[in-house]
């Protein structure tokens, strides 16, 4: 008899948790880890398998959070960026999870019937139906973010849920401690829920790791986050039964900043973007920083002078939701509505969008375009002489599917250390390590598995980002899409485990026909599927 209860918990589907960690990296993490610090994500390392992770091209947290979701490339999603250049408005429009046209993870597992939950990813906004919970990722307003929208009252009742830490970006004790009551806030949910609720798959970002990151590299500040997050990690891993398989990754890399190559001073400095001659606030603070004022010390000033509050007696709700959208958006240096305003789309070549170059004409492969591509590779660190960009890549040789028209024509990728930015700063083109950001993003990240199913084993051979949702479907036992693109990591299994022995199912893609504009979005053919129609259509006597 106990024999048989094993043996049926034996049989049971497999859970997966993946804890999302936004912009880890092992650079940083390993010489804690190595040290001492850091004891949970110690322990799944030690007793699991883990690798580096290689993140979409861009690697950029838009698109490579749905990348992993997706288990496609950027070819297939429609979406390089936060933002794209609309030719036609003129404008460039921020992305949001609506711009994605592929089915996710989560999709598939509803579909089959499990539950799942969904915490903070980024890309997530506005939130879509899942049979479960989704709870929309950063670059969401406090409106309507959750699925189902009741869920919304809970979280902020009861988990005092805050959609919003991207302003946090200062040494302030008491922004970082208010940082981890909303780090704190996601985990709580997370293990409520994880206990409560019979959930199949959860998915939960921590975001605030690529901020603090950007900021402050590997001060002593990230290092507490980090110690913070693993005993959150700790608390909510310990939690689970032996039913549960665990993925820990980022959506890309990261490394101490060398330099920032500001693309557009650049492409206008030799003629291929032409500007406007208008000035707006993004020049007063490009005035500023050139005589040492920075937007962070703007931030901090006002901060000390109370401003904010000010501000909130004093300005309508909207405004202040205006205002503190800004903020990030300041941040992040897309100064979208500026730069839209500031290019004279006539007469530029190129519309950047670092480090993302949209050609103005039908120009690709002409000879300027050429001779573009051989300059942006020339660039060199002024001081060190070190070349600052790796490779300059035509959309055709690195996507494929059905959105490569939408592409910008041509995607920079900086070598390590490097950067480029959008911001329009009129005369500087370059600048060194710590004058704006102290990290930022490579195409590195991490991987690491953990579980029942797991085989112990450390490899630095790169795992696609494509890869994970494969995995992650194969060993819940769903049939994985032909149209992924990545494959199942079978080496990641303990021989003899469920995985392991299971071959791996496929199936057609398929639409979900929720509503017209989905039906239109998401239904993507396979060979299998248009040779299926089109016997159908044979047998009809439609077609030949
Ligand atoms: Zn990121």
């Amino acid at each position: 008899m106990r024999a048989r209860i094993s043996d049926s918990e034996e049989k049971m589907r497999r859970k997966v948790l993946v804890i999302g960690l936004d912009g880890a990296s092992w650079e940083l993490l390993s010489p804690w880890i190595k040290r001492g610090e850091l004891p949970n994500l110690r322990r799944l390392i030690e007793k699991g398998f883990s690798g580096d992770l290689r993140s979409s091209t861009p690697a950029l947290t838009f698109p490579a959070w749905k990348c992993y979701s997706t288990g496609k490339q950027p070819g297939k999603l429609g979406v390089y960026s936060s933002a794209a250049v609309d030719f036609e408005t003129r404008k460039i429009e921020p992305n949001n999870s609506a711009s994605f046209s592929a089915k996710e993870i989560w999709d598939y597992l509803s579909e089959e019937g499990l539950k799942v939950c969904i915490i903070n990813m980024p890309t997530t906004y506005p939130p879509k139906k899942v049979n479960g919970f989704l709870v929309s990722g950063p670059f969401s307003i406090e409106r309507e973010y959750t699925f189902p929208e009741n869920l919304k009252k809970e979280l902020r009742d009861k988990y005092n849920y805050k959609i919003i830490p991207e302003y946090y970006m200062t040494r302030d004790k008491k922004d970082l401690d208010d940082a981890k009551k909303v780090i704190s806030s996601r985990f709580r949910f997370a293990r409520d829920v994880i206990t409560e609720k019979h959930i199949d798959f959860m998915h939960i970002t921590i975001f605030f790791t690529d901020t603090i990151q950007h900021f402050l590299w590997d001060s002593i500040e990230v290092k507490d986050i980090w110690n913070y997050i693993d005993e959150e990690i700790g608390i909510l891993t310990s939690e689970l039964d032996k039913t549960w398989d665990i993925i820990v990754m980022s959506d890309h890399g990261f490394t101490k900043i060398k330099g920032r190559l500001y693309l557009n001073t650049w492409l206008e400095r030799r003629g291929y973007l032409k500007l406007q001659s208008k000035f707006d606030i993004g020049d007063l603070l490009t005035i500023l920083d050139r005589i040492g004022i920075r937007f962070d010390m703007i931030y901090n000033i006002s901060k000390q002078l109370k401003l904010f509050s000010v501000l909130k007696r004093v300005l309508p709700e909207e405004k202040q939701r205006k205002l503190l959208r800004m903020i990030p958006g300041k941040m992040w240096g897309r100064k979208l509505e500026g730069m839209e305003r500031k290019i004279d789309w006539n007469r530029s070549k190129v519309i950047p969008l670092a480090p993302l170059i949209y050609l103005n004409s039908n120009e690709d492969g002409s000879p300027e375009i050429d001779m573009l591509i051989k300059k942006l590779k020339e660039i060199e660190n002024p001081e060190t002489g070190e070349e600052i960009i790796e490779s300059v890549c035509h959309r055709e040789d690195i996507y494929w599917g059905k959105y490569v028209e939408k592409a910008p024509n041509l995607i920079v990728v900086p070598n390590p250390g490097y950067e480029t930015s959008d911001i329009l700063k009129r005369n500087v083109e370059f600048s060194f390590e710590g004058s704006e950001w102290k990290g930022t993003h490579t195409q590195t990240g991490i991987f690491i598995a953990y579980g029942p199913d797991i085989r112990k084993e450390k490899r630095i051979k790169e795992i696609e980002i494509y890869d994970l949702a494969p995995t992650i479907l194969h060993i819940m036992d769903v049939a994985i899409p032909r149209d992924m693109d990545g494959k199942v990591l079978r080496e990641i299994f303990e021989e003899g485990s469920d995985p392991d022995k299971r071959r791996v199912r496929h199936r057609c893609a398929r639409a979900r026909f929720r509503d017209e504009k989905e039906k239109a979005i998401r239904f993507e053919w396979t060979e299998e599927d248009r040779e299926k129609v089109k016997d159908r259509l044979r047998k009809l006597g439609y077609i030949n």
